[in-house]
């Protein structure tokens, strides 16, 4: 059983060159024996098991039954330059020859890691000019969490110990980047958070600006950082901790004066800011990083996923002049990294996937052609009866499922929670060969950023007819009249 599922051991589908695989079983093999990342296993196994993923290109995934997918997600936000680059794995193979490991603790350091330190610096805001590598988004945040305690401890002050963060907010999964989440069901698992870190309010129109506009909300939710700074004593918050646009919390975008306030009340308490662009870094917000875009200058910067589009493993934290020279001028050691911080595979990966988004200019290609595309798309998509609003900035974007559409986002009707509706769209979606992602009734995509803009249509169009399937299915279910 396990040697007929092996993909070495399939067959070649004579004339196309497709790989066979033996689908019901590799799902069982899944089943008996993978857990599962933020998963319900017995929900799992009732709908038969998971998709198997083999084969990817462009914006295009194939699964195991030979169905070629549109992958609205980038994966899971990250495979910025799309599947199928040879190139990457040319690096990766070429350095695994020469020096597949070696680690950067005890005075040693590695090619690859030196030159994307060195690039890294090269394309971050200014005042960056240094870098600390993990494996993960999360160990980026960790490692956020220990280098901010060690800033203020250095600097004489550490009753500093505070992180203010914001509720929905996704810094990872890990004990300390969990807890900087304000992901309430992770929470409720596992004891968290950890002491010394609190949440405010995110910056969502949609869920608190009812009876303002888009710019006086931002700048009361950015009030809400000043609050919880003045309740606690300025003297005993370490920093402020955000996504520039919110990911996994269902693309939360925030009003143009929301960064800029938070910027504002930062200086004034002298909190350190870490941005944290483990999504919105490498291009997806149409610059090299997003708190670009949002026009605020952070002192930490967190990354991950698009600096490696996934291929490999790889973040880390981008540390500018202000924490760079405590820690280095005075720090001594930094009880603190990784077994593979500064692994070469790793930064062959990104060396070259850097090199890729800047020869193919699709930074600059998603601010002026496909992130404008993508916007007049998905206002298209907003005149569907089920869309209550459609939100973009440059290439993610996000649709809200409503039972009743009126034509302002406060006075449109929803659906209660427990119908489910976005994860009935969302199989229409995944059956129908187009990925979205669910988060609540709003439905998201954040594509490759090699999209083209006929792709975006095609994209589009796709989603449009299975609206239209949800829509029926909603009706025979009697949820919508
Ligand atoms: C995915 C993500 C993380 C966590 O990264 P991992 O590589 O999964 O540990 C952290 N922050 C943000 C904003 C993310 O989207």
């Amino acid at each position: 059983m396990i040697q007929e599922a092996l993909p070495g051991a399939a067959e070649l589908q004579a004339g196309t060159g497709a790989t066979v695989y033996d689908t019901a079983a590799l799902k069982q093999l899944d089943t008996a024996h993978h857990l599962h990342p933020f998963t319900d296993h017995a929900l799992l196994r009732q709908r038969g098991g998971a998709r198997v993923m083999v084969r990817g290109d462009g914006i295009y995934l194939w699964d195991s039954d030979g169905r070629k997918i549109i992958d609205g997600m980038s994966g899971l936000w990250c495979v910025n330059v799309g599947y199928g680059r040879t190139g990457i794995a040319d690096a990766v193979y070429a350095q695994m020859q020469a020096l597949p490991f070696y680690n950067s603790f005890f005075n040693t350091t590695n090619v690859p890691a030196v030159l994307l330190a060195e690039q890294l610096a090269q394309l971050a805001p200014p005042k960056f000019g240094h870098v600390f590598f993990t494996s993960s988004g999360s160990e980026a945040n960790d490692t956020v969490v220990r280098m901010v305690r060690r800033y203020w401890d250095l600097m004489e002050q550490p009753q500093r110990q505070v992180i203010i963060s914001r509720r929905n907010a996704y810094h990872g999964s890990t004990m300390a980047a969990a807890s900087l989440g304000g992901m309430a069901g992770m929470h409720a698992q596992g004891g968290l958070p950890i002491p010394g870190i609190v949440h405010i309010g995110q910056p969502s129109y949609a869920e608190a600006g009812q009876g303002m506009s888009e710019a006086e909300f931002g700048i009361k939710a950015a009030g809400w950082l000043e609050e919880q700074i003045l309740e606690l004593g300025a003297g005993q918050v370490a920093a402020f901790i955000g996504e520039p646009v919110q990911g996994a919390g269902g693309v939360i975008i925030p009003p143009p004066t929301y960064w800029p306030e938070i910027q504002r009340i930062c200086d004034k308490y002298g909190i350190l800011l870490v941005s944290d662009e483990v999504i919105c870094g490498f291009g997806r917000l149409g610059r090299w990083f997003g708190c670009e875009l949002m026009g605020f200058q952070p002192d930490l910067i967190a990354f991950a996923k698009g600096v490696t589009s996934g291929y490999v493993p790889l973040g880390g934290v981008l540390v500018s002049a202000r924490v760079a020279e405590v820690l280095v001028e005075r720090g001594g050691d930094f009880n603190h990294g990784f077994t593979y911080s500064g692994h070469p595979v790793a930064c062959a990966a990104a060396l070259e996937n850097i090199r890729i988004l800047r020869e193919e200019k699709l930074v600059e290609k998603v601010a002026a052609e496909t992130g404008p595309h993508l916007k007049a798309a998905f206002a298209g998509l907003a005149l569907h009866p089920l869309v209550g609003q459609a939100e973009t900035c440059a290439l993610v974007a996000a649709l809200d499922l409503v039972r009743v559409k009126r034509g302002s986002v406060h006075a449109n009707e929803r659906f209660a929670a427990k119908d489910a509706v976005g994860m009935i769209c969302r199989g229409h979606m995944f059956d129908n060969g187009v990925i979205m992602r669910a988060v609540g009734d709003r439905m998201i995509v954040a594509p490759p950023l090699v999209i083209t803009r006929q792709q975006i249509d095609e994209m589009a169009e796709r989603i449009w007819a299975c609206l239209d399937l949800t829509l029926n299915d909603l009706k025979a279910r009697g949820l919508v009249g």
